[in-house]
């Protein structure tokens, strides 16, 4: 993610910012990428502080205009959770707009969104045909870490949901395509086998033993789909990674120079080469105030390739080249 500068003062200003340092409002226009300091800003900036702007007064702006179904305000805490779960949502879609995905130049669909509260059964999240559902409950750190710690997970975060959801859409606009679903069988297997069973078997059996030679992650080998899904998140955590570390200023030998830009990097190699490189030196930073790696996982032979397939596919997707 960039970092922006002031519209009406010096200093920076960082995404999910509603005021300047000095209490100045601003707002997010995603198009230009970059803060402006006047309205209409986005119709929800009140009840869950979104900031971005909106076309019109009273309107929702592009990224809250995706959602279709807000959570159900007589649950408690849904008005929080949900305002954590549109930041994660705004912070993707900024990401992903930097290969055009969901900007006006993209003209396939675009994602519609269920944020969903919980009531006593758990929301299953997941993607069909264009609708993402989310669980905003998962925005309740003691709700996310408990459901981590049960199914054994290293990394759970509204951000890796959003991630992995919006990326099971995005492999549904690329299977639109006549060229995209050959090459896809070819690495990750065909995924018009039993999805049900498929997960069924995962829950029940667990993971192949040998899974890390294969997969990113345990649940990635449970289905194609999945495995496309937790790849492209991961594609996404470390291209993101490497964009952030760069615009804060930040240094490493692995970078090529201050200018370069994860986004445009057209080499998926030097890309997962260089953001790599960072997280392992970022994991350790994190491990000086005792907290867990930034980038827990271990990339394989076959996780290069997979990532670099799935580079390929976002980077020239979304405007059909
Ligand atoms: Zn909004
Ligand atoms: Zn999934």
């Amino acid at each position: 993610m960039r970092v922006f500068s002031n519209p009406v003062g010096s200093g920076t200003l960082w995404f999910d910012n509603l005021i300047t340092a000095d209490g100045t409002p601003v707002g997010y226009d995603p198009q230009a990428r970059s803060f402006i300091a006047s309205p209409p800003y986005c119709a929800n900036r009140e009840i869950i502080g979104c900031n971005w702007i909106a076309p019109e007064p009273g309107a929702f702006c592009r990224s809250c205009a995706m959602t279709a179904l807000a959570p159900d305000r007589s649950v408690p805490n849904a008005i929080p959770n949900w305002a954590i779960t549109e930041a994660a949502k705004r912070w993707v879609l900024d990401n992903l707009g930097r290969w055009s995905w969901f900007r006006p130049e993209d003209r396939g669909t675009r994602p519609v969104f269920h944020m969903l509260a919980e009531g006593p059964t758990p929301v299953s999240m997941g993607h069909i045909e264009g609708v993402v559902t989310i669980s905003v409950a998962e925005a309740d750190e003691v709700v996310r870490t408990t459901r981590r710690q049960a199914l054994d997970e290293p990394y759970r975060t509204m951000i890796g949901h959003m991630r992995h959801e919006i990326a099971h859409m995005l492999w549904w606009r690329l299977s639109l395509r006549a060229d995209f679903l050959d090459a896809f069988r070819a690495l990750f297997g065909d995924e018009r086998a039993d999805y049900s069973a498929a997960l069924q078997r995962h829950y029940n059996n667990g993971p192949p033993p040998n899974w890390r030679d294969h997969y990113l992650t345990s649940y990635a080998s449970s289905h194609p789909h999945e495995d496309w899904a937790e790849t492209s998140a991961n594609l996404l955590h470390l291209t993101d990674i490497a964009d952030s570390f760069v615009a804060s200023g930040l240094h490493s030998p692995a970078v090529p120079d201050s200018g370069w830009d994860a986004y445009a990097e057209t080499d998926p190699a030097r890309l997962i080469h260089i953001a790599a490189s960072l997280t392992i030196g970022i994991n350790h930073v994190n491990r000086s105030m005792g907290l867990s790696d930034i980038y827990p996982f271990v990339l394989s032979p076959a996780a290069h390739r997979k990532l670099a397939f799935v580079h390929e596919w976002l980077r020239r997707g979304a405007l059909g080249r």
